[in-house]
């Protein structure tokens, strides 16, 4: 099942919209369904089932039973009603092209969690920053939760601030059962699903301030999309495709099962002796082909379209904005 946020623009016109209990402005979950975008609650409450959270954090709290009914309206799509602008109140799906989809998780409850160095080829390309040496644990750091945009939003461009904003192509891990100090044998009970990040970055900030925070931490940075894959339906974390093409043309490719850490480990390493909420995100690191490494160094500019993949899950395209987007 492919599950994502999303804005229903047709719910903002005419006013009188404004009649559900939430805001309107405020995403939505949604299930992917090809062309079309189905809204769990609303159709929940079409077909008469039991109530479902519409918003994503809540809905993966909600754990087996909100994926259930999700399975049950998934079933019974075609029964349905399209989405009517001059009832808007009473529609439940939605054609993508009239709907702005937001990351699958559009406020993050917390930082992101990433890791660095998760790919032997990548620790290679870095060694004039990192050294050479494979690492022993996990390096974790953390991105801003205000980092987070959508596959419908441009990569903000901050020239005043950086002029080597880089593309890391990873895949993001969205925990569903939180939990501490949980074992590797475990730890993939523990995932809601999975879905696609760039973990954008200013070469140049990320030097200045040793520290990865500020460097990868700009508004924007951390787009993710375009829905989360459940893990049922993914299976294996360590067996996916990963590329990414700027303008088309390729500049990473690799694998998950050349992760130094797997999914499973991470986990375990993250959650000792700290507690994992369900909708935490992590993003599982980056392969060699950032532009960083190449020579002459490559960095993004205004109008690049940057296409993030993951096999199995989709791709992530986005805009790098012109300056003061
Ligand atoms: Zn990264």
């Amino acid at each position: 099942m492919r599950l994502t946020s999303f804005q229903p623009a047709t719910r903002l016109v005419p006013p009188s919209a404004a009649s559900r209990s939430v805001g309107e402005a405020s995403p939505r979950v949604g299930l992917l369904s090809g062309d079309i975008v189905i809204d769990i609650a609303a159709a929940a409450q079409g077909l008469g089932l039991a109530e479902v959270p519409d918003e994503i954090l809540a809905f993966i709290a909600g754990g087996k039973r909100a994926l259930e009914i999700a399975r049950q309206i998934e079933h019974r799509a075609s029964e349905l009603p399209p989405s009517n602008i001059e009832h808007p109140t009473s529609s439940s799906t939605f054609a993508r092209a009239s709907i702005r989809i937001t990351a699958p998780i559009p406020w993050p409850q917390r930082n992101v969690v990433c890791v660095g160095l998760n790919y032997a080829d990548h620790v290679a390309e870095s060694k004039s920053v990192v050294g050479a040496k494979l690492p022993e644990y996990p390096v974790f750091f953390t991105k801003p939760a205000t980092c987070v945009i959508g596959p419908d939003d441009a990569i903000p461009w901050h020239p005043h601030v950086s002029t080597s904003i880089d593309w890391e192509v990873e895949l993001a891990v969205i925990i569903g059962r939180g939990g501490r100090d949980i074992t590797e044998g475990h730890a993939l009970e523990h995932v809601f699903g999975y879905t696609v990040a760039n973990d954008v970055t200013a070469r140049d900030l990320q030097q200045r301030h040793a520290q990865w925070y500020k460097g990868k931490g700009l508004d924007g940075f951390c787009p993710l999309g375009p829905s989360i894959v459940t893990a049922d339906e993914l299976g294996d974390p360590q067996r996916l495709d990963i590329s990414l093409r700027v303008n088309g043309v390729e500049k990473q490719r690799s694998s998950t099962r050349f992760h130094i850490f797997p999914v499973a480990r991470l986990i375990a390493a993250w959650s000792a002796g700290m507690t994992l909420l369900p909708g935490d995100i992590l993003l599982t690191g980056t392969p060699s082909g950032v532009g960083v490494g190449r020579t002459p160094p490559e960095f993004l500019r205004p109008g690049d379209v940057v296409e993030a993949e993951v096999a199995g899950i989709g791709v992530l395209r986005n805009v790098v904005g012109g300056a003061g987007e």
